[in-house]
């Protein structure tokens, strides 16, 4: 590993941009791999996005991450835009190609990488929440030809159109434990650290039992929640959203520089999270 003066700059905007783990994944990709880049964070006012996307321009900006609230209003400048960010609405990630400006979602592949191995099209699905991410996943689940998807959410209003939008049924929120499911999502907040840590979208105990099931949580901090520890209690295999969090990064990283993050990404990422 040698200390190179970057000569590419990367970074993630969003508003308002808490501690983000990806300055550590990317930046530790960058330096293990002698890549002479560095990738920032970039707390950036939604009043100041045009000036943003003027400058990425002008400074000839690698490449950049993109969180809330900025995964829509981005689109608006893409010169190219994938199948999977058109599908959902909203790209996480801006590069370069041909001197074109692209959008992507690599929250799509991020959350299909760790599902690769399973059939996902005779799956029966249950998504917990319909807020950005569970647009992504709605998506992915699309692409990957899943037909029986149901999405239930707390504010019981927002399902209904994104269940519309991706030919999937809207489910009032007290009727998700109704139905048989054997991949269940939650693309809420509930489990997170802080406000939400001890709390679950989901009690399996409620639910009908179902042969080889699978639980698969967006939230990666903590990396097991109480939502995965439940789901493993009723004999389910569980997906943390760390796999997920992971992959997208390495597809941000793909479309940067051609190359996979490497192991001590990986390493960084899950030591960072112990803390
Ligand atoms: P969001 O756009 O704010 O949507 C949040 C969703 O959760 C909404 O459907 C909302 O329901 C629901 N919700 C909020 N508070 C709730 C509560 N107290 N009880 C039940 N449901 C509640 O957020 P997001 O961007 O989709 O992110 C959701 C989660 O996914 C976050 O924890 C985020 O960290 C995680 N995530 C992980 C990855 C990864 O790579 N692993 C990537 C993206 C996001 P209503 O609006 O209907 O009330």
């Amino acid at each position: 590993m040698s200390c190179l003066i970057p000569q590419t700059l990367y970074g993630i905007i969003g508003w308002p941009l808490g501690h983000s783990l990806s300055p550590l994944l990317h930046n530790t990709g960058f330096r293990t791999l002698d890549i002479p880049a560095a990738y920032m964070a970039w707390p950036l006012e939604p009043k100041s996005l045009p000036v943003f996307m003027d400058a990425l321009r002008v400074m000839r900006v690698g490449g950049c991450s993109v969180t809330i609230p900025h995964k829509i209003s981005v689109l608006e400048y893409m010169e190219n835009l994938s199948e999977g960010a058109a599908l959902a609405g909203a790209a996480n990630t801006l590069f370069w190609k041909d001197n074109l400006l692209c959008g992507e979602n690599t929250d799509i592949t991020g959350f299909l990488t760790p599902l690769k191995n399973f059939e996902m099209d005779k799956m029966d699905v249950l998504l917990l929440g319909a807020g950005g991410a569970a647009h992504a996943v709605a998506a992915a689940l699309r692409l990957r030809g899943c037909r029986h998807v149901r999405v239930a959410s707390a504010g019981n209003k927002k399902q209904y159109a994104m269940a519309e939008r991706f030919g999937f049924e809207g489910l009032p929120w007290a009727e998700r434990h109704n139905f048989p499911a054997t991949l269940v999502i939650n693309a809420t907040p509930l489990g997170m650290s802080g406000q939400y840590a001890g709390e679950t979208p989901y009690d399996f105990g409620l639910a009908p039992k179902v042969e080889g099931g699978l639980a698969y949580d967006l939230v990666y901090n903590p990396p097991e929640t109480i939502f995965l520890k439940d789901a493993k209690k009723f004999g389910r295999q569980t997906i943390s959203g760390v796999e997920m969090f992971f992959w997208q990064g390495n597809a941000q990283f793909r479309l940067w520089t051609g190359k996979n993050l490497p192991q001590e990404s990986r390493r960084a990422l899950e030591s960072a999270l112990k803390q």
